[in-house]
């Protein structure tokens, strides 16, 4: 089998807004195409405009070659040894950052090939599945321009939520610190109120987990919101500080009870030995697209099991990240949730309606899929309608 051509399709829902928090307003969706009339499909959370020119670019020399160059004419049944090649011979444009995202889809939709043409779902080429379902959590990301409304749009995303079936939440309070909602700048005692609300709200029955986007400047204020935190019960608290202060990280997960969770912007596994051993998180959130596709994110969820953490996989995009997520939670025993954004709840049409079939939700549990590959369809309708 050869590959014969790479599609990348640069989406973005019209109404889109620098202002908002949310990457679901934009995508690249990656379809591989092979000489038996086999297409894989990828997509992966990054400037999609940037993601195109990393795999279109051409090379100019043996550590600069461009991505779609080296892919075309190879085996797609290989996706381990396209990742080394790519990589290596990419190197000096790219081993982090945008190139390694856009190499994400392409590993994505590598693996969906493969499956398609051994006509198995990914779950079994990654090793086979240790669980019957994964679990989703609804990521809640409110809307409203005052804090009040922040507040009540979050309870009111949030027993929707509950209302769907999901057993678990995280709530998005980005209220203070580089990425908050509509410019909001308030006082870190908001923080543990609107968790007080939103627990008292959903009772013990529902996990719940906080994302406060990087929020604060320092390991310590971040150990004093953590301290107000400690009475409801949440599962991980997701980004306190900036991703690069490491031994701050490291800081806050010796003195903090609540479990630390970081790694949806890591690429490559190597970022996230980094984040394992310097910043000793508890839980390793890889994104499938950028962490460099499902060679890169098992090697994640393997260092995750040798060192007694949990991954939960990061996805802020459509029917195909979340399939790629469900696929790897099969096969990994140490990963108790994906991240899932509702359909209702999402405000993305993106998110509505690129995938024809997605993969179902059952009494809040996604259960294993038979299809072969992601065991998804792209809508065409909505890729041609999103098209930029
Ligand atoms: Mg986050």
């Amino acid at each position: 089998m050869k590959i014969t051509r790479i599609d990348c399709h640069v989406l973005l829902v019209p109404e889109f807004s620098t202002e908002a928090c949310s990457s679901a307003q934009d995508n690249l969706v990656v379809e591989i195409h092979t000489d038996v009339g086999i297409s894989g499909i990828g997509e992966t959370d990054v400037n999609p405009w940037i993601a195109r020119a990393c795999i279109q670019a051409r090379g100019t020399h043996i550590m600069g070659l461009g991505l779609e160059e080296m892919l075309l004419g190879e085996d797609p049944l290989q996706p381990e040894a396209i990742w080394q090649k790519l990589y290596s011979g990419s190197k000096m444009n790219g081993r982090r950052g945008a190139l390694i995202c856009a190499l994400g889809a392409i590993d994505m939709a590598l693996w969906d090939i493969k499956g398609k043409a051994l006509g198995l779902p990914i779950y079994k080429l990654l090793g086979g599945a240790v669980k019957d379902s994964i679990t989703p959590y609804a990521s809640l990301l409110p809307t409203g321009d005052t804090l009040q409304e922040y507040r009540d749009s979050l309870l009111d995303k949030l027993l929707q939520a509950r209302g769907f079936g999901f057993k678990a939440a995280k709530l998005e309070i980005c209220i203070n610190g580089p990425y908050t909602h509509n410019a909001l700048q308030e006082h870190d005692d908001h923080i543990a109120e609107i968790v007080a609300d939103c627990r008292a709200a959903v009772g013990n029955g529902m996990t719940l987990m906080v994302d406060v986007a990087y929020a604060w400047g320092d390991a310590r204020t971040a150990l004093r919101v953590i301290d107000q935190l400690l009475p409801y019960d949440l599962f991980f608290l997701e980004t306190p500080i900036n991703i690069d202060d490491l031994a701050g990280y490291a800081f806050i997960v010796d003195h903090s009870p609540i479990r630390i969770a970081a790694g949806e912007w890591q690429n490559t596994h190597f970022e996230f030995i980094d984040l394992a051993m310097h910043g000793k998180l508890d839980v390793l959130q890889p994104d499938i697209g950028r962490v460099g596709g499902f060679t890169e994110a098992r090697k994640v969820a393997q260092l995750a099991a040798d060192q007694g953490r949990l991954i939960v996989p990061h996805c802020w995009k459509t029917g195909i990240g979340i399939a790629a997520s469900a696929h790897l939670g099969f096969a990994t025993a140490c990963c108790p949730f994906i991240e899932y954004l509702p359909v209702h709840l999402s405000e993305s049409a993106l998110r509505d309606e690129l995938v024809a079939d997605e993969l179902q939700m059952i009494d809040g549990e996604i259960p294993l899929p038979q299809k072969p590959g992601l065991g998804i369809e792209l809508n065409r309708e909505a890729l041609e309608k999103y098209r930029v």
